[in-house]
């Protein structure tokens, strides 16, 4: 491949060699691959060279050595992004950074509530290494097993647990941070205060590897859970679901960790398509919850204070049947079912996806006008609109009507996403509200950020890589895009 190559890359991957040896660098193809095609399978890519650092000052060097050459960089993680902001472009002109062989985690402070990790640790090492500290990380995504945290950062990940502990952004108290011409910003503080000017780190974060590779991190740990009990709620409606989100907060005492929906095509599709998977009612209704509160004390009031909520919700209309978890196995099964919603969708063929959010209380308002504009598209199309209700995030998806042409229904995803995107611009929602911008969503965010904003973006990003290797194509729509 190297002799077709533009010679600041060639010449780029070849002093990237000489920094990192054989074991930092991948360039069979067979080896390659996996690099190059984003989880959703919408972008294939092309690169001479995934640099495999084991260290910060490497991560250091091979920026400073594309930096010097113009040389593009594409951060990439563990390749979980819904928006193909890891994958290289086509052109093969781009290098792979991948920081999977930086997995140490560095420190555990169970006194400080903190621990420090590589960014390449997985997310369920990170969950892991709290744990073993009698200590909670709270970030949870279906994912966990194959994203790195470096990843979840640079996406501001959002997750199951985001009603409680926040969002990614919300869990990080410093980060270590190269940016693209080398240079390395160490601001792994360990501190819950410090006002000492500009917020540096919120600027990494969220920003999906286009101003700077983050290399470890800092983060906030929290109790263990001792008490968790979920219960699975059958609901007439989003309406409803709203409503018991409020109820169920205020009366456990703001225990809700988690607060998902589904409807009753969610639990077809993972019953049909998951092996395990099975309804936990024994009938079918139009909705439910999955709802889990907990509390860092052994609080046996708390299965009572939930049971009591859901019967005064039966008796007033709210809820339609439920059912708590009784073992661990049962409140695995109900989890299994409800991050098992992607996989059943992607069983059933084509979808066209939105992953939205409005102010909690607009969300059955939205759901009915948004529904109705996608049916005024596709009147076959099947809504599986389900998700982290209690932050106001659905992912408000639309499967193949059955038996049709995936091909000619993704033909239509524009007109849809134009649609929807309108209706979430008319509540002051989000496009986007956990999978990030990525290739997929950057004429979209054209449209929906303001002018002043995109200027400021633009200003940051010339300010921090002014060459604009870092994830070039990713996240900051073309000057004139969707105007
Ligand atoms: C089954 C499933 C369930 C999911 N559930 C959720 C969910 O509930 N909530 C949610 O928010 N997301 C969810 N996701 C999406 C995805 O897992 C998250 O966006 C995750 O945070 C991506 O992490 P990653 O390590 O895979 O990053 P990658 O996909 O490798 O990269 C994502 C972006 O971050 C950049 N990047 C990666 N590492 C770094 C770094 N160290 N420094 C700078 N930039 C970097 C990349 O360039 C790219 O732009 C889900 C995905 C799947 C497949």
């Amino acid at each position: 491949m190297s002799s077709t190559l533009p010679a600041s890359v060639a010449s780029a991957v070849e002093r990237i060699r000489a920094v990192l040896g054989p074991a930092g660098c991948l360039e069979d193809p067979a080896d390659v691959e996996p690099y190059l095609v984003d989880f959703r399978r919408l972008y294939r890519g092309a690169t001479p060279l995934v640099a495999c650092p084991a260290s910060t000052a490497d991560v250091a060097a091979v920026l400073a050595i594309c930096h010097e050459l113009g040389v593009a960089v594409v951060p990439h993680g563990g390749n979980t992004s819904y928006c193909g902001g890891a994958t290289p472009h086509e052109s093969g002109d781009e290098i792979v950074l991948s920081l999977r062989r930086m997995n140490r985690v560095r420190e555990v402070d169970a006194g400080n509530f903190s621990l420090t990790v590589d960014a390449g640790c997985l997310l369920t090492e990170v969950q892991a290494a709290a744990e073993a500290a009698d200590r909670y990380f709270p970030l949870a995504l279906g994912s966990e097993g194959s994203c790195q945290i470096g990843g979840n950062l640079a996406t501001n990940a959002g997750g199951l647990n985001a009603l409680r502990y926040g969002v990614a952004r919300d869990l990080v108290l410093g980060l270590e941070v190269v940016l693209a011409d080398g240079r390395v910003i160490d601001g792994l503080s360990s501190l819950r205060k410090d006002n000492t000017g500009y917020d540096l780190r919120n600027l990494f974060i969220g920003a999906e590897g286009t101003l700077g590779v983050i290399t470890a991190a800092s983060l906030k740990l929290f109790p263990r859970p001792r008490t968790v009990e979920p219960a699975f709620v059958a609901v007439p409606d989003m309406g409803a679901a709203v409503q018991l989100l409020a109820r169920t907060r205020a009366a456990t005492g703001d225990a809700v960790t988690s607060f998902e929906f589904l409807p009753r095509i969610a639990v077809e599709l993972t019953t049909r398509h998951v092996p395990g998977v099975a309804d936990p009612l024994d009938r079918p209704y139009e909705a439910y919850v999955l709802c889990e509160v907990s509390t860092a004390r052994d609080d046996p009031a708390l299965r009572s204070l939930l049971e009591g909520t859901l019967e005064q919700a039966i008796h007033d209309g709210l809820a339609l049947d439920a059912v708590l978890a009784e073992s661990l196995a049962q409140r695995a099964a109900l989890w299994r079912m409800r991050e098992s919603v992607p996989e059943g969708q992607r069983a059933e063929g084509a979808s066209i996806k939105h992953d939205v959010s409005v102010p909690v209380a607009a969300l059955p308002r939205f759901v009915a006008e948004a529904t109705a504009a996608v049916l005024a598209i596709v009147p076959a199309g099947r809504l599986v609109a389900y998700g982290h209700v209690g932050d106001g995030n659905l992912h408000f998806n639309v499967s193949v009507p059955l038996g049709e042409d995936g091909t000619a229904f993704l033909a239509h995803a524009e007109a849809m996403h134009e649609a929807v995107h309108g209706i979430v611009r008319r509540y002051r929602g989000s496009i986007s509200a956990e999978h990030g911008i990525g290739r997929l969503k950057r004429e979209a965010l054209a449209r929906h950020k303001g002018h002043v904003e995109l200027e400021v973006m633009r200003a940051i990003k010339q300010a921090l890589d002014p060459k604009g290797i870092l994830n070039p194509g990713k996240v900051l729509p073309e000057p004139d895009a969707g105007r």
